[in-house]
């Protein structure tokens, strides 16, 4: 049995208790609160157990048929109506009472009008939470508890709110929604995980750009740098409703360090951050200066930067990484060079695969003049490719990289954009509006990254 929540309805809550205008425990020490707590709480959940629902379940606890799984969803649907009772008893032990008069913040003073119940949906189901509310003559109702506890403006919790961003970012909203409501009795409807979605997104979008000025104008303290610094820069496409495919710049700063595997040391990504923009070269350059500095600004031994071919991304590494190593990522390379064979020998062809293979093998060895010379005897059709690897040869130390265990291109920057842009921007038909794929870049990016709690930390106004 599940209870959908509604907000606003709620039939598992406990039934309100009446609560005279005043202190709830006047003058209670704090072990005396405890105490009063504790009992409320017991008693609390042998009035769940004794209701028509607790009991009804209780009673196919105790009988003799059904398996586990029906077992299981009992037992569920039982400690959702206790927890539900138990947040409601627990959440009442204080309303911001000031006294039948309250100073208030503008300095005059206001008067106790009533009690403002209003429903909360949290992570323990719908509670109801009352709040003592004033009036003051010259700025109107108010109530001391919506800033004492940083009570969110809407129904949802702020940690209702992260937990729907995070599903919300990695599913369609409507699946979202039933993933909510399943996993965790959270009564949100697809448009409201959208909403949710959009609202964090753009906080963290305001708060990159805080964090992004902080690094640029040096007030950011980097951590210790790690042994190597990757970064990585690339481009992916999604569909835009205004103005069709649009290219998403993708960045990602990791850090290396040597641990011991099966094959003995080898140097490993052990933490990652990332950014992405839809817009043009010069700030998306800026945020990913700020992503390295947050990761140690640079290596121990080195600092590399690796990328595909595009020049905007060059001239952000001379911009922002002066000292860095330029690489052109392996993997793009090898694309390229896979894709001239199947122009040149066809689709599937061991021919076209054998050749792609003897290329690479010698650009892996820095081999550049030979494999040019070699590019050239095939024919007119490697001119492009050839162009390619000029425009780079100062980018290929990967014989240097792999005698020290560096990384040449090992899929990192290629997965950022697999998993920021493609598994969510690029399902089926989807076609976003460029201001909400940015919020969703925004999203799936901090969560990726150690942005996401520090992000949460600061208490955004998301709720
Ligand atoms: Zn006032």
């Amino acid at each position: 049995m599940v209870t959908r929540v509604v907000p606003g309805r709620n039939t598992d809550a406990a039934p309100a208790v009446d609560v005279p205008p005043g202190d709830r425990n006047p003058g209670m020490g704090v072990e005396d609160r405890v105490e009063a707590l504790t009992r409320q709480i017991l008693a609390t959940v042998a009035r769940v157990l004794a209701s028509e629902a607790g009991r009804g379940l209780v009673t196919q606890l105790a009988g003799e048929s059904g398996t586990l799984d029906d077992r299981e969803q009992w037992l569920v649907a039982l400690q959702r109506l206790i927890m539900t009772a138990i947040g409601t008893v627990a959440l009442e032990t204080e309303r911001g009472y000031r006294g039948a008069r309250a100073r208030c913040t503008c300095g005059r003073t206001g008067r106790y009008v009533r009690d403002d119940p209003k429903r909360y949906v949290t992570l323990v189901g719908e509670v109801e939470i009352r709040r003592a509310e004033y009036w003051c003559p010259a700025c109107g109702a108010w109530r001391p508890l919506d800033a004492q506890w940083d009570l969110p403006e809407g129904h949802f919790t702020r940690n209702v709110v992260r937990l729907a961003a995070m599903v919300g970012s990695a599913l369609p909203f409507s699946r979202a929604a039933e993933v909510l409501q399943e996993l965790g009795g959270i009564g949100m409807s697809p448009s409201q995980v959208r909403i949710v979605c959009e609202r964090v997104g753009e906080a963290i979008g305001e708060d990159q750009a805080a964090t992004t000025e902080q690094a640029l104008q040096g007030a950011v303290v980097p951590p210790e740098p790690p042994e190597v610094l990757v970064i990585g820069m690339d481009g992916a496409h999604l569909n835009t409703r205004e103005e069709g495919w649009r290219e998403t710049k993708v960045g990602v700063a990791a850090r290396y360090e040597w641990r011991e595997g099966e094959r003995g040391w080898e140097l490993r990504p052990v933490a990652a951050a990332y950014t992405a923009l839809l817009g043009p070269p010069e700030p998306f350059g800026r945020m990913v200066y700020a992503l390295a500095q947050q990761q140690g600004g640079r290596g121990r031994q080195c600092t590399l930067v690796l990328g595909d071919g595009a020049p905007w991304i060059w001239n952000q590494a001379a911009e922002h990484f002066p000292d860095a190593v330029q690489v052109l990522d392996y993997y793009h390379l090898a694309e390229h060079v896979f894709a001239t064979a199947r122009e040149l020998f066809g689709e599937g062809d061991t021919t076209g695969r054998d050749w792609a293979e003897t290329v690479l093998e010698l650009l892996r060895e820095e081999e550049i003049e030979t494999a040019l010379e070699y590019l050239k005897r095939t024919g007119e059709g490697t001119a492009k490719l050839r162009e390619y690897i000029e425009a780079n040869r100062r980018r290929m130390p990967y014989r240097w990289l792999r005698a020290r265990g560096y990384p040449m291109g090992s899929g990192i920057v290629e997965s950022a954009c697999k998993q920021i842009v493609h598994m969510r921007h690029r399902q089926a038909g989807m076609r976003w509006c460029l201001k909400n794929a940015q919020r969703m870049l925004n999203l799936r990016c901090y969560i990726r990254s150690d942005s996401w709690d520090r992000f949460w930390a600061t208490r955004p106004k998301v709720a």
